[in-house]
């Protein structure tokens, strides 16, 4: 029997020959290192992730350089700034149209609650209307800060079975958002 090493953040059981490890984190280690991001950025914390994507932090690290402005071509919604609640059905579309495996970073304090903008038209948080993985805290937050909530979404991404979007638990979530889950 051949001993247990973690090879890429996986477990594997290496021997003379061959090589064990389960499927799940394998395709996990795959998604996490290859994730494109949809930024969705309305004001200042936008210009924080702009700065994250910059060379001084050099994001191509992990992957993650490659942005999608299609909603098709993306697999986690990046949703940085202050959202109305007029934009908030057109946010919704967005992740509705992205596929399945996708996920969702609330980037600073307007984004995860609506920050300083309690007032009759900003959404009071994105999770009103989509569900979030991580939250980044923050007004701004730096691109420090940001790049650990990749790093989170990574760890996620990592760790998430296969079957989780399968599950009757993510079945009810997206029936709590009246989302499509097809
Ligand atoms: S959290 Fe602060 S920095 Fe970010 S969009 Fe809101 S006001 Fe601007």
């Amino acid at each position: 029997m051949g001993k247990v090493e973690i090879i890429n953040g996986v477990e594997t059981i290496n021997g003379e020959g061959f090589q064990l490890t389960l499927l799940d984190k394998v395709i996990g280690a795959a998604r996490a290192n290859s994730v494109w991001p949809l930024p969705f950025a309305t004001s200042c914390c936008g210009i924080e992730y702009m700065g994250t994507m910059g060379s001084n932090y050099d994001v191509a690290r992990f992957g993650m350089e490659r942005m999608s402005f299609s909603p098709r071509q993306a697999d986690l919604l990046i949703v940085a700034g202050t959202i109305s609640k007029k934009l908030a059905p057109i946010l919704k579309q967005v992740y509705e149209q992205m596929a399945e495996p996708k996920w969702v970073l609330s980037v600073g304090a307007c984004a995860s609650s609506g920050g300083i903008f309690d007032t009759y038209s900003v959404l009071q948080g994105i999770d009103r209307v989509i569900p979030v993985d991580v939250y980044v805290p923050g007004c701004p937050p730096r691109p420090e800060q940001i790049i650990e909530g990749c790093m989170n979404i990574h760890r996620l991404v990592k760790s998430e079975s296969l079957r989780r979007r399968y599950s009757d638990e993510y079945k009810h979530l997206l029936k709590k958002y009246d989302l499509n889950d097809e």
